[in-house]
C-alpha cells in the first residue's frame, strides 16, 4: 500500500529519490508523483498514471524532493487525485498513507467556511486544515507579539526560520489531533523544511553520506542508509538541511539510531523476468534461515506454549491461511492446543481467549493494519504476543512482548512466496521444539533445503508449462484438500487468484458430495493433493473424474499410483514435505500468470502491505 519516501540531501537528490519510490513499488500502487524544491526555490510537483520506470522520469536537479505511490481509498485514480497535494498558495506539498476516517465530517465543515476541493480525496481535507493551522498559529504567534511590542507592522515579518520551524510543528501536532484514523503525513514546504507525523502507518527516518532520508520502509534508501529508527505513533520528525528533530509528546527527544545490515536488504531478479519465479526458486535457501533463531527468545516461545492453556496463531489475508496451517502443525505435530483466527475476526472469538493464552501473529512487512489492530485488542485482553515478522523495524517488532523474524531478504512481489514457506517452518520448528524434538526439526530443514536445492531449478519447471495448458481459458478452478493439505490447497488458490485472475476456491474434500460436486461439470479443471498411499483423495479423483473434470494430481512423492483418473500430476518437491507442499500452486500460480499475460509481481489492486484497515 501507499510508500513515502523524502530526502534532504547534501547535493543532487533526484535520482536517489526515484530510484528509493522505485523500491516502493512492490507495495502496490495506481499512481505516483514527486514534489521537490528546485535550484531556483520554486516548489513544483509531478504526477503520473503510468507504471514505475525509472529511466522515464526525468526530474530537474533538486536537493529536497518527497516521493509516493498512491493506492487509492478515496477518489478515483486520475492525475488530480494523485499525490503529492499542493496547498491552494502554494507553501506545501503532502503526501499522505492512510484514512482519514471523519473526512465527510472535516470535509462538510470546511466546506461551509468557504473551501473549494478540487480532488475527491481525503487527504485534501488534510492540506486545508494544515493551511488553517498555521495560518493561526501564526496569526496567535503576531498577537502576542504585537501585545507585548505594541508595533504589530514590525511584528508581521520578522521571524526567525527557528520560529517559522517551530510554528510549522504546533500546527501539524495540532492537525494530528483533528485526524481520526491511521494518517501518517509528509510535508514539504518551499523553503525545503520537511515535517513528518507517524499514524498507524510506517514512517522509517535514515542517515547517510548523501543526507536525511524518509521512507515508508528501509528497502527504499537501503543502499543510501548507514543508520535509521523506525518513529513512533504520534512522533514528528522535521528535517531542515542535515538538522533533524524529533519531537514526542511535544518534547523534543533524542532518537535512537539503528545499524541495520543493510546489505542484505538488497534485491535483484537474479537474471529473471519476474521476482516472483526467483522469489519461489530461493526458498532452498530462505527456509533453513529460520534455523537461525534467537535461542532466549525461542525458548520463552517455547515454555509459553507449553503452559498457556491456547496457542492462538494470528494473520490476515495469506499470512491467515498460513495461521490456519501453523495451527494444524502446533496440534498434529506439536500436540498442542492450537487454534487459528483470521485478525479481522479477532472480537468474535473474545470469549474463548483467556490472558494465559499466547498468541503467535504472522505477517511479512509486519505492518498489516488489521493483524495490528487485533493485536492491539488482545493485548488489551491481557494476552502476551509473540510476532513472526520478514521487515525490520517494524511496527510489530515494537508491540509485541517477544519478536521473531524470518530473514528471507525483500519479497518484492505482491504475492507471498518464500515468506509463506518461512513462516511455515517457523511453526514447524515451534511445533517439534514444544515435543522436545528440535534437532530432529532441524535435521528435516537442512535436508529440505539440500533436495530443493536440487529441484528448484528452471529445468525442472516445464511440467508446470504443460499443466497451465489446462488451465490458461478456464473461469473456475477448484482444489481439494483434507488435513495436512487443506490449508495449503487454500493457500494455493489464493495466489492462484492473485496472480492469473482466474477463480481459484480451496475446499476440504470432505465437502465434495455436499455441494461442490454440483459445479464440476467436463473439463472443469480440480487440483487435488494427494498424500503418499491415500487411497480416500483417489476415490475422490474418480469422483470429478466421473463428471468430466480435467484432474492434476499434486502428490507427495513420484511412486503414488497414477490412474486413468488422474490427467497430470506434479510432485511436492523435497520429499512431500508439508513445508514445500506451498510449491506446486506458487509455480502454477506463476507460469498460469505468465501464459494469460499478466504481471505476477504487479497484479491490479493489490497492495502487499496493507497498510490501512
Ligand atoms: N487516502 C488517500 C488517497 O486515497 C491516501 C491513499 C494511500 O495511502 O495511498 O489518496
Amino acid at each position: 500500500m501507499c510508500g513515502i519516501v523524502a530526502c534532504s540531501g547534501k547535493g543532487h537528490s533526484q535520482d536517489v529519490v526515484v530510484e528509493g519510490l522505485g523500491k516502493m513499488q512492490y507495495r502496490g500502487y495506481d499512481s505516483f508523483g514527486f514534489a521537490l524544491v528546485t535550484e531556483s526555490g520554486s516548489l513544483e510537483t509531478s504526477k503520473s498514471l503510468e507504471s514505475y520506470h525509472e529511466e522515464k522520469i526525468l526530474l530537474p536537479p533538486s536537493q529536497v524532493l518527497l516521493g509516493h505511490t498512491r493506492w487509492a481509498t478515496h477518489g478515483a485514480v486520475n492525475l488530480t487525485n494523485g499525490h503529492p497535494h499542493v496547498d491552494p498558495r502554494g507553501n506545501f506539498a503532502l503526501v499522505h498513507n492512510g484514512i482519514v476516517e471523519n473526512f465527510d465530517d472535516l470535509r462538510s465543515k470546511l466546506t461551509e467556511s468557504g473551501r473549494i476541493f478540487i480532488t475527491s480525496t481525503d487527504t485534501e481535507v488534510i492540506v486545508f486544515l494544515m493551511a488553517q493551522q498555521l495560518a493561526e498559529v501564526q496569526l496567535a504567534h503576531q498577537l502576542v507579539k504585537a501585545d507585548l511590542t505594541h508595533e504589530s507592522q514590525s511584528a508581521n515579518s520578522s521571524e526567525t526560520n527557528a520560529q517559522i520551524h517551530e510554528f510549522r510543528i504546533l500546527a501539524l501536532s495540532r492537525l494530528q489531533k483533528k485526524l481520526k484514523g491511521r494518517n501518517t503525513l509528509v510535508f514539504l514546504f518551499s523553503d525545503g523544511h520537511i515535517l513528518g507525523a507517524r499514524q498507524g502507518s510506517p514512517l522509517i527516518v535514515g542517515q547517510g553520506e548523501q543526507g536525511l532520508f524518509l521512507a515508508s520502509d528501509v528497502l527504499a534508501f537501503a543502499p543510501q542508509m548507514r543508520r535509521c529508527f523506525a518513529m513512533s505513533d504520534g512522533d514528528i520528525v522535521s528535517i531542515k538541511s542535515q538538522q533533524l528533530v524529533l519531537i514526542r509528546e511535544a518534547a523534543m527527544v533524542v532518537p535512537k539510531w539503528q545499524e541495520v545490515d543493510f546489505d542484505v536488504l538488497e534485491s535483484s531478479k537474479d537474471g529473471h523476468k519476474h521476482y516472483m519465479l526467483k522469489e519461489i526458486l530461493e526458498q532452498w535457501s530462505t527456509i533453513p534461515q529460520q534455523l537461525q533463531i534467537e535461542p532466549d527468545t525461542f525458548d520463552d516461545l517455547v515454555d509459553s506454549c507449553v503452559k498457556a492453556p491456547q496457542v492462538i496463531v494470528l494473520g490476515s489475508g495469506g499470512a491467515a491461511l498460513v495461521a490456519k496451517q501453523v495451527a494444524w502443525i502446533l496440534r498434529n505435530i506439536g500436540g498442542t492446543r492450537a487454534i487459528d483466527i483470521p485478525a479481522y475476526e479477532v472480537d468474535a472469538y473474545e470469549c474463548m481467549v483467556n490472558e494465559t493464552d499466547i498468541v503467535l501473529a504472522i505477517s511479512q512487512s509486519g505492518e498489516t493494519a488489521d493483524t495490528l489492530l487485533a493485536m492491539e485488542k488482545l493485548n488489551l485482553w491481557g494476552v502476551k504476543i509473540a510476532c513472526l515478522v520478514n521487515m525490520p523495524l517494524s511496527t510489530m517488532t515494537r508491540s509485541a512482548d517477544l519478536v521473531f523474524y524470518n530473514r528471507c531478504g525483500p519479497e518484492e512481489c505482491v504475492l507471498s512466496t518464500k515468506s509463506a514457506s518461512a513462516q511455515l517452518t517457523f511453526g514447524y520448528l515451534l511445533a517439534h521444539a514444544i515435543k522436545g524434538e528440535f534437532s530432529v526439526a532441524k535435521k528435516d530443514i537442512n535436508l529440505l533445503s539440500h533436495q530443493l536445492s536440487r529441484q528448484l531449478v528452471k529445468s525442472e519447471m516445464n511440467v508446470y508449462q504443460s499443466v497451465v495448458a489446462c488451465l490458461k481459458d478456464t473461469p473456475n478452478v477448484f482444489l481439494l484438500g483434507t488435513g495436512k493439505h487443506l490449508a495449503t490447497a487454500m493457500i494455493g488458490a489464493l495466489n492462484i487468484k492473485e496472480a492469473s485472475y482466474v477463480h481459484a476456491e480451496a475446499f476440504s474434500a470432505g465437502e465434495l458430495k455436499h455441494g461442490v460436486i454440483a459445479l464440476v461439470e467436463p473439463n472443469v479443471p480440480v487440483i487435488l493433493f494427494i498424500p503418499k498411499d491415500d487411497l480416500y483423495m483417489k476415490t475422490v479423483a474418480a469422483e470429478v473424474k466421473t463428471r468430466g473434470a480435467c484432474v492434476i494430481a499434486i502428490c507427495e512423492s513420484e511412486n503414488t499410483t497414477i490412474n486413468e483418473n488422474i490427467d497430470y500430476q506434479l510432485v511436492i518437491p523435497g520429499g512431500g514435505s508439508i513445508l514445500s507442499a506451498v510449491i506446486p500452486c506458487q509455480l502454477l500460480a506463476y507460469y498460469l500468470a505468465i501464459a494469460r499475460g499478466v504481471n505476477p509481481d504487479r497484479p491490479r489492486n493489490l497492495a502487499k502491505s496493507v497498510t490501512v484497515q
